[in-house]
C-alpha cells in the first residue's frame, strides 16, 4: 500500500506573514488521511516547523547542495535542511535543471547526499512541449529517472514527480489519458531499476494541478499524489486539492 501524498512547492514565495496560510491549513485537516507536505523558501522552515508543531504535516526542502558542508556560497545542504525541521526535499524540478543546468548526475549526487541525512528525495522529470511533440516524452523521463536515482534505492527513500514542463504555471494539464500513460510507464521503468520494491514508490503528478481537476487526476492509475506550486500557496486553494486525495 502506497500512503498518498498531496505535496505542496512554495517556490521563491513566501513570507513570515504567509505562516497563517499553515494554520488554517492544519485547522482544516487536524486529522489527515493522506500525507501532506509543503515546501517553503529554506527561510520559512525552521519558523514553519514550530507553527507545525505536533500536526502530522511534513516539510521540505526545495534543493539541497551535493556536498555535507563547505565553500557553496548561498548554498544548502542536506544536514541544514532536516536540523531546520525537514523530512523532505525536491530535487530536480524542472526550474532547477533548466534555470541552474542540474543535470541527472547532479540531482543523482544529491538524492544521494539526502539519504545520508534520512531525507526523502522528491525527484521531479518531465518533458518539454517540444520533446512531447517530437515524440520523446517517454523516452527522456525513462532516461531522467534512471539517471537521477541514487544507488541502490529503497521505496523510503524516493518519491518521483512527473511534471512536464508545458504544465507548470499554464493551467494547462496534460489529458488523462497522456497521464496515465506517462505514470504506467514509469511504474514499469522503476520495478525495472528495483524490483518489486518498485511498487513501494510513489508517483507524483504535477503541473496546473487545481481544485477544478484534482479529483480527475487522482483517479488515473498510479497516480498517488500530486506536487502543487501555485495552488500550494494558500489554505484556500489547497485544503480542496488535499480533501480530492483523501477521497480518491
Ligand atoms: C511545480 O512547479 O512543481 C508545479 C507543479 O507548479 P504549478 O502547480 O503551479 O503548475
Amino acid at each position: 500500500m502506497r500512503h498518498k501524498l498531496a505535496a505542496g512547492n512554495w517556490k521563491m514565495n513566501g513570507l513570515s506573514g504567509d505562516l497563517a496560510e499553515i494554520e488554517a491549513l492544519i485547522a482544516a485537516h487536524p486529522a489527515p488521511k493522506v500525507e501532506m507536505l509543503i515546501c517553503p523558501p529554506a527561510t520559512l522552515l525552521s519558523r514553519m516547523a514550530d507553527t507545525v508543531g505536533d500536526h502530522p504535516l511534513h516539510l521540505g526542502g526545495q534543493d539541497c547542495h551535493a556536498a555535507p558542508d563547505g565553500a557553496n556560497t548561498g548554498d544548502i545542504s542536506a544536514a541544514m535542511l532536516v536540523d531546520a525541521g525537514a523530512r523532505y526535499v525536491i530535487l530536480g524540478h524542472s526550474e532547477r535543471r533548466t534555470d541552474h543546468g542540474e543535470t541527472d548526475a547532479v540531482v543523482k549526487a544529491k538524492a544521494e547526499a539526502a539519504r545520508t541525512e534520512g531525507l526523502v528525495s522528491v525527484i521531479c522529470v518531465g518533458e518539454t512541449l517540444a520533446e512531447r511533440e517530437a515524440g520523446e516524452t517517454l523516452g527522456l523521463v525513462g532516461r531522467q529517472l534512471a539517471g537521477s536515482l541514487p544507488d541502490a534505492p529503497i521505496a523510503a527513500d524516493v518519491v518521483i514527480a512527473y511534471e512536464p514542463v508545458w504544465a507548470i504555471g499554464t493551467g494547462k494539464a496534460p489529458t488523462s489519458d497522456q497521464i496515465a500513460e506517462v505514470h504506467g510507464f514509469l511504474r514499469a521503468e522503476i520495478k525495472r531499476h528495483m524490483g518489486v520494491e518498485g511498487d513501494g514508490v510513489r508517483i507524483l503528478y504535477g503541473g496546473s494541478v487545481k481544485a477544478g481537476n484534482a479529483a480527475e487526476i487522482f483517479a488515473i492509475p498510479d497516480v498517488d499524489g500530486a506536487l502543487v506550486g501555485g495552488a500550494s500557496l494558500t489554505a484556500g486553494d489547497f485544503s480542496p486539492i488535499v480533501t480530492a486525495l483523501e477521497n480518491a
